[in-house]
């Protein structure tokens, strides 16, 4: 027995690399090393002076209420509109024929649409909600793909002061019915059909299932999307449904944006729900709309009416609400948005577009990174990408060998690469290097932005010193953080606000260390984290140092239970084509690869090849559905996966082969 106190969190793996920015990039670059000094020395002012990117119709009077925290105010008494912000300012301000939205369809079909004819577009659209007796404060749900109506959608909800609540569009009748009873939505969008993977598979038709019986839903409106596509007749509830076409085409393209509070809701969205029950996450529009122009500007360098920026996200996510629609737009951005998948009709569709459409900052998820990997190098090799210059990475940690082959094979050695953290609660990026100040480290999210405050702590709240490990705090306010869950003020608390109630700290429920230069390296959920003979161990560590092995396309790694050593590390990994078949001793070889890497205590006590991972929308791993098959239990709630199959397949794998 030792009586030594152990580590909240071990700090196993060891980063040498790092890359400066080009001299010619920092030049250029929006942001510089004294915003640091500037937010520093006084936060408001700061804060205050990134309110100025926005257009208010009446000026704050204080930058920000904290005196009933956790319930933040920022910028209280101001008065804007979000969707003039977004759409009409830039109409007014000359700029209605530059492109807002390069649209490609996944069929190959396109759309451009110009900031003026957006303007319309989100007009027609908000008088069509009136008309159908939406007014402010009424919650109106979204479940469509990636067509430019759910960005026309969402911002009408936003010009007329309803809330939107944005549902993913894979995402099962009963989810859906979940977060519209939860929001009580009072009208949903939906589209007839989606194109997916190169066929057109009814969308409506899980509407119309989620939907019986749903007490609070008046209207459902239907974008036409697949048409005579779709197999068989599009089912119709009299008095209920109405064509989006129908309805929008026929209304006035005058709409006048009325100003709102500051703290006037914006959405609701759920979290991912990948460690529990999915969240109804509360927006509110000035702090909000503020920090995802700001962070938007200063983290992809974003430069209005000369690049291309295309966020690969969904718009059920909360990525696809503060990088596609709120921050790029407020910014003036001109963008691509993809509906399809990446491998339809071929593995370098993206590479496709960013060669046609000269994109240059791309901002994609470790995930998809890891699939591309797994795809092999030459085939964005076969695409001109020479008008990148500057990638984003989020949702997860991005594993080093990810990042530094994210640079080289995608970024021609020489883009900066921004890896992101932040959750539907931050609202808008909270850590992340500043591109041409930065000097980057493949795999760390390195320092608070300007502005943000956050420390990695101790059990006891104490900040950990370089090298050590333990929890991400955020222990100053922040404009776009979350102002509640929907209806349930206690579990905003509980969930938040408990742990380290005697500090007043926010709890982001992730696990972090610094390295020795005090940069941050995020560790993944606590929930996930192991306990191996006292030694504990993040998921992230072992997951990156399977990763770095050439046979592994990707990897998770859970704890399950274990007499002798409390928990052992069960890993399921997915290997790279040629591999798939693996033995016992490449199986071997991997566990020592990953004790060589990170040191003996790390070593899986058994890796298991699987064909597939179970994850959310988002891309994110649902590790603990995998600790349910280590340990020999029924698989747990389900209903947030992209891919609700997944499981099946794991489970079959398992029972037939290794
Ligand atoms: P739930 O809270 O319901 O389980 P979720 O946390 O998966 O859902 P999101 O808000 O989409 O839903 O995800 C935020 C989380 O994603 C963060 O808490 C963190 O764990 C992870 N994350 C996001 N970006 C990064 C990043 N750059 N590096 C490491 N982790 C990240
Ligand atoms: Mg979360």
């Amino acid at each position: 027995m030792t009586t030594e106190q152990s580590p909240a969190l071990d700090n196993l793996l060891t980063e040498s690399r790092s890359f400066p920015p080009s001299p010619e990039f920092a030049a250029a670059a929006n942001a510089t090393a004294d915003w640091y000094t500037e937010a520093d020395a006084d936060r408001e002012a700061f804060w205050a002076k990134q309110a100025e990117r926005l257009h208010w119709d009446t000026t704050w009077t204080q930058v920000v209420d904290w005196s009933d925290a956790p319930f933040a105010k920022w910028f209280v008494g101001g008065k804007l509109n979000v969707a003039y912000n977004c759409v009409d300012r830039h109409v007014e301000a000359g700029h209605g024929d530059q492109t807002a939205i390069h649209w490609v369809g996944e069929p190959g079909d396109t759309r451009d649409i110009t900031y003026a004819q957006l303007k319309d577009d989100v007009s027609k659209a908000a008088n069509a909600l009136t008309s159908l007796g939406v007014t402010a404060g009424d919650r109106v749900a979204i479940q469509l793909q990636m067509i430019p109506e759910a960005i026309v959608a969402m911002l009408a909800c936003a010009r007329i002061g309803a809330l939107h609540n944005v549902v993913f569009g894979g995402f099962s009748p009963s989810a859906l019915r979940q977060r519209v009873d939860d929001a009580e939505a009072k009208v949903v969008v939906t589209s007839d059909g989606q194109y997916r993977r190169g066929k057109a598979a009814p969308m409506k038709a899980n509407v119309d299932e989620a939907l019986e019986g749903a007490a609070s839903v008046e209207k459902l409106i239907v974008v036409r999307r697949t048409g005579s596509d779709l197999e068989g007749d599009v089912p119709w509830v009299e008095g209920r449904d109405v064509w989006w076409d129908e309805l929008v085409e026929a209304q006035s393209a005058d709409h006048e944006p009325e100003a709102f509070d500051s703290e006037h809701p914006l959405y609701i969205l759920y979290t991912s729900g990948t460690t529990g029950k999915p969240k109804g996450i509360l927006h509110t529009s000035g702090g909000y709309l503020t920090q995802a122009a700001y962070t938007h500007n200063a983290v992809f360098d974003h430069k209005p009416g000369e690049d291309v920026y295309w966020c690969t996200a969904d718009i059920g996510w909360v990525t696809g609400h503060s990088y596609i629609v709120y921050g790029p737009l407020a910014n003036r951005a001109t963008q691509v948005v993809y509906e399809g998948t990446p491998n339809t009709p071929h593995e370098g569709r993206h590479w496709e577009i960013i060669q046609n459409y000269k994109v240059s900052i791309y901002y994609t998820a470790p995930t998809l990174i890891r699939t591309f990997m797994k795809w092999g190098a030459e085939i964005p090799a076969g695409y001109d990408l020479s008008s990148l210059r500057l990638l984003g990475s989020v949702g997860e940690p991005i594993n080093p060998e990810a990042w530094m082959w994210f640079r080289e094979h995608i970024g021609s050695g020489n883009c900066p690469i921004v890896d992101t953290w932040w959750q539907t609660e931050t609202g808008a990026i909270m850590i992340s290097p500043l591109p041409g100040v930065t000097h980057a480290k493949p795999g760390s999210a390195q320092q608070p932005l300007p502005g943000i405050s956050a420390k990695v702590v101790d059990d006891a709240g104490t900040p950990v010193g370089n090298g050590g490990g333990g929890y991400l705090v955020l222990d100053k306010p922040w404009p776009a953080m979350l102002r509640g869950i929907w209806g349930d003020d206690q579990r905003f608390k509980d969930t938040y606000w408990s742990r380290f109630s005697d500090q007043g700290y926010y709890f982001a429920g992730d696990g972090a260390k610094y390295d020795n230069d005090g940069d941050i390296w995020l560790l993944g959920r606590v929930d996930d984290v192991m306990n191996v003979s006292g030694h504990r161990i993040s998921t992230t560590e072992v997951e990156s140092a399977l990763v770095s092995h050439p046979t592994v396309a990707e990897a998770a790694v859970v704890g399950a239970s274990d007499a002798t050593t409390g928990q052992g590390i069960v890993a399921f990994v997915i290997l790279r084509g040629d591999a798939a078949q693996a033995g016992d001793e490449a199986i071997q070889d991997l566990r020592n690869h990953v004790a060589k890497e990170i040191g003996p205590i790390a070593k899986p006590r058994q890796i298991m090849v699987v064909p597939e991972l179970p994850k959310t929308r988002s891309g994110k791993i649902m590790r603990r559905l995998l600790r349910d098959v280590a340990e020999n239990r029924e698989v747990g709630d389900v209903t947030t996966l992209a891919d609700s199959t997944v499981m099946d397949q794991i489970s079959k794998g398992l029972s037939s082969g290794s």
